[in-house]
């Protein structure tokens, strides 16, 4: 298209972005039986071909570092390349989500388990002999079936971004158009598995000791499911109280939970919606909803917390922003409120005062939360650092698996397989933005206690000036800046780690 020009792109680019995101509502909610994205790719194919690629890719090149239009420019040739790299691997994509849908587990007693089935069933299967004969079924599916297509896909993207040339490499085209030094992050995450070792091999022996019965070199990752799922508390929080009780405390830090109506919570049943939760910006910040199946128990709450945190971010940003800041940019930031409220589920005031664990059991219940963080962050360091030896170019890809078993099983100390070296990645470095969320919202936490006290989530001052200065701001900034602009502490995992601390010795 000759006329196609960066307000073009801006306007019509919205529009297709508000297209695509209702379709995936209307799905994922249950109001239609599939999402029709084809017509949408179709009616805006000017804004998603070479050309507007190219425009993106000039106006990146030709912007002076630093100013607003050079974050501009990153933000649409980021979003532009991820809808070209998305748009070519289509085809790839649906063979490999009709795999999942219709993959069948054959155990070798001859029972059957659908693939999709088979992470919840890990972790409720109380017999640990089942588990483990259902995991090397799964495993040994995996690798034969859907291992090779992710391998493939995982290639094939890369290709596609490394010939476009925006950075040397794959990594360098991530870290130019993401504003994150992954070699820097590597390193930090380095040494927090260093600093939280000797922690974590305690707090891994003595729970796989007590609750699972084994010795702590037995377990593996299949083991670490049932073990976190922990739902000895679940009876404290239940389904029919969540939604009241976060709208209850976004009150009380004087922030309509529903911005003037912008944000509609969806918690309903309906036959057709998705057992999965998600926060969809269908057009922001007018009409953002957050949609959840309430089973009710601490995960759901956690759940439940973390959408919310994108639905205020989502429905409180700047009318006036450009689209690239409303939309796209550091989806770090986004990750960093959903995890700020996320972890609210770790704070003792919080938890006394808005679930029925009562006092008692509140200690106990950190103790358990903070086994599982510490869990989950240690896996998320390995994950990043095993996925920038897969991009790296070092390793064979025939070699990637054992160098994926050897780095999450050294910092689990949960036995990982093979098998799903090529399935247990985020694309496009997206681990990276997740860590990146963890040092913000602890970050953000410190900065809040300091200045609206221990119940910041209760004090109607935290309100206004969370959605003036957080919400309101969009994406423009990299989470990093925005950490220092509102006054926080650099981004860093220590904050991360004195918070597990303290949840660990509740
Ligand atoms: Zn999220």
């Amino acid at each position: 298209m000759a006329d196609l020009t960066l307000s073009v792109l801006r306007r019509d680019g919205e529009a297709f972005m508000e297209a695509l995101t209702r379709e995936q509502h209307l799905a994922l909610a249950g109001y239609k039986p599939t999402a029709e994205l084809k017509p949408i790719y179709e009616r805006y194919a000017h804004v998603l071909g070479p050309g507007a690629l190219e425009l993106t890719r000039d106006a990146f090149k030709g912007a002076a570092t630093g100013t607003d239009e050079w974050r501009s420019a990153r933000a649409l040739l980021g979003w532009e390349i991820e809808t070209h790299a998305s748009r070519a691997l289509a085809e790839l994509d649906e063979r490999i989500i009709a795999w999942e849908v219709a993959a069948i587990i054959r155990l070798a007693d001859g029972g059957e388990v659908p693939y999709q089935r088979a992470a919840v069933d890990l972790a409720t299967l109380a017999d640990r002999n089942e588990r483990l004969a259902l995991d090397d079924a799964r495993a040994a599916l995996v690798e034969r079936e859907l291992a090779p297509m992710r391998a493939e896909r995982l290639q094939r993207e890369r290709d596609l971004i490394e010939s476009l040339e925006i950075g040397a490499d794959y990594i360098a085209s991530f870290e130019a158009l993401s504003g994150i030094d992954l070699r820097a992050l590597a390193t930090e995450c380095e040494r927090f598995l260093r600093d939280t070792e000797t922690m974590w091999t305690e707090v891994h022996g003595h729970a796989v000791r007590k609750q699972l019965g084994i010795a702590p070199g037995e377990a593996t990752r299949a083991d670490a499911l049932a073990l976190l799922r922990a739902p000895r508390f679940d009876s404290y929080f239940p389904a029919a109280e969540m939604e009241s009780v976060v709208r209850r405390q976004v009150s009380e830090m004087a922030v309509d939970p529903t911005a003037g109506g912008r944000a509609i919570y969806d918690l309903a049943p309906r036959p057709g919606k998705r057992s999965r939760a998600f926060c969809a910006p269908v057009r922001i910040p007018r009409e953002v909803y957050l949609v959840l199946l309430p089973f009710g128990g601490a995960t759901d709450y956690r759940t439940l917390l973390h959408e919310l945190g994108h639905t205020l971010h989502f429905a409180y940003m700047r009318d006036d922003l450009p689209f690239e800041f409303r939309w796209l940019g550091d989806n770090s930031i986004t990750e960093g409120y959903a995890m700020l409220f996320d972890h609210l589920m770790h704070d003792p005031g919080w938890l006394t005062r808005y679930s029925a664990l009562g006092k008692a059991r509140v200690a106990e219940y950190r103790r358990a939360a903070a086994l599982e963080e510490l869990q989950f962050l240690r896996r998320y360091c390995a994950k990043l650092l095993y996925e920038l030896r897969l991009y790296g170019g070092d390793l064979s890809w025939s070699s990637l698996p054992d160098a994926y078993v050897e780095i999450l099983s050294a910092a689990t100390l949960f036995r990982y397989r093979t098998a799903d070296a090529f399935v247990d990645v985020d694309p496009r470095f997206y681990s990276a933005r997740y860590l990146r969320a963890w040092q913000l919202q602890a970050a953000l936490r410190e900065a809040l206690v300091a200045t609206f006290d221990e119940d910041w989530y209760r004090n109607p001052r935290t309100g206004p000036w969370m959605v003036r200065e957080l919400f309101g701001e969009g994406q423009r900034e990299l989470a990093s800046e925005l950490a220092e602009r509102v006054g926080a502490r650099p981004l860093s995992f220590d904050p991360v780690v004195r918070a597990i601390e303290t949840g660990l010795s509740a």
